[in-house]
């Protein structure tokens, strides 16, 4: 198969028809061979309902549906791990990205790029609670993770499945796919995409998920550049800090025997014990982490979803 398009739905009743029809209509006539896979995650409206119909009519559409509420990313590294395309293009189930965008991402991989990220130029959102956050946000990841995009944000994008197999999705971290592949060295281009106001339903987020991405960032930098050597990071400043703290012991010291001061209230004597106990809990602090990644590590293989049933897929 040519392309699996991945699709998350959190209550998206209103949309949903809308949402099959225009995705048909970009492709249907391309002689692009493709599914689409709407992960249902934990609607309480009658978003499944509606899916379930759908995929009774048309075979190329694809279900999983939650056991609960998991998360945008959870519902992408669902629709991924059952995606039998050559390219997956994970969309919003809101219609704000445009399905008719979708040939020219095809294109631009077989151009020779594994993953093409979209940017959404001319962003239909408000300003001050969310393009101004994307912003900053932006320009953060940019110079954390060395991969300078646009628009990390935008979920149509296109990758590779080769590109994915490695992946593991947490938190907010689908944002960050095109950072991971490429220190994995992937080939990362990123064009303009059409965007759209949201006409149906509404924002499933509010300004609490920019703290939240700003978080998993930290995390996603701390996995790319340390995560198998968080003892070299800070095992190498606490022996810094305990080397500072040893000269300014030595200096108070001879302070004290050569020249006879006074040690009373003395602040070279309080920086000292500083140092020395800062310099421990470095170090401390590095082991601690050695043992997290190891762990992180190892335990890889836990599931971040819950599925609950399928529709036109082999298993359940
Ligand atoms: N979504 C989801 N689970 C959630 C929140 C959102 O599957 O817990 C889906 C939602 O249905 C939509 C996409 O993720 O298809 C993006 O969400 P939304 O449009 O609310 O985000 P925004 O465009 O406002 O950033
Ligand atoms: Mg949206």
């Amino acid at each position: 198969m040519e392309l699996s398009i991945v699709v998350p739905i959190y209550n998206e009743e209103e949309t949903i028809p809308h949402l099959h029809a225009r995705v048909s209509d970009a492709l249907t006539g391309s002689g692009i061979d493709y599914e689409l896979i709407l992960v249902d995650d934990g609607s309480s409206d009658g978003s499944f309902a509606l899916l379930r119909e759908i995929a009774q009519q048309d075979r190329r559409v694809k279900v999983i549906r939650f056991r609960r509420n998991f998360g945008q990313t959870a519902a992408m590294a669902a629709g991924f791990d059952a995606a039998r395309g050559r390219v997956i293009v994970p969309m919003d189930g809101d219609l704000q990205n445009d399905p008719a965008d979708i040939p020219m991402l095809l294109a631009t991989i077989d151009e020779g790029f594994d993953v093409v990220s979209g940017w959404r130029k001319d962003r239909q959102d408000t300003f001050v609670n969310r393009r101004l956050p994307s912003i900053i946000a932006n320009a953060l990841i940019s110079r954390m993770t060395g991969v300078h995009l646009h628009d990390y944000g935008c979920t149509l994008k296109a990758y590779r499945r080769e590109v994915l197999d490695g992946v593991n999705l947490y938190g907010e971290m689908h944002r960050f796919v095109p950072a991971l592949a490429s220190q994995v060295g992937a080939r990362v281009a990123e064009i303009p995409v059409r965007h759209h106001a949201r006409l149906y339903g509404t924002s499933k987020y509010g300004i609490s998920r920019t703290m939240r991405v700003v978080l998993d960032l930290m995390t996603v930098k701390f996995l790319l550049t340390y995560s198998t050597k968080p003892i070299q990071l800070f095992g190498k400043w606490g022996i810094y800090t305990i080397l500072a703290g040893f000269l300014t012991g030595g200096l108070t010291l001879s302070m004290k025997l050569f020249e006879g001061m006074s040690m009373n209230r003395n602040p070279l004597l309080i920086l000292t014990a500083f140092l020395l106990f800062g310099g421990v809990q470095f170090i401390a602090l590095g082991l601690l982490g050695e043992v997290n990644a190891r762990t992180y590590h190892e335990s890889q293989g836990k599931p971040i979803y819950v599925v609950r049933e399928k529709i036109n897929l082999d298993e359940g």
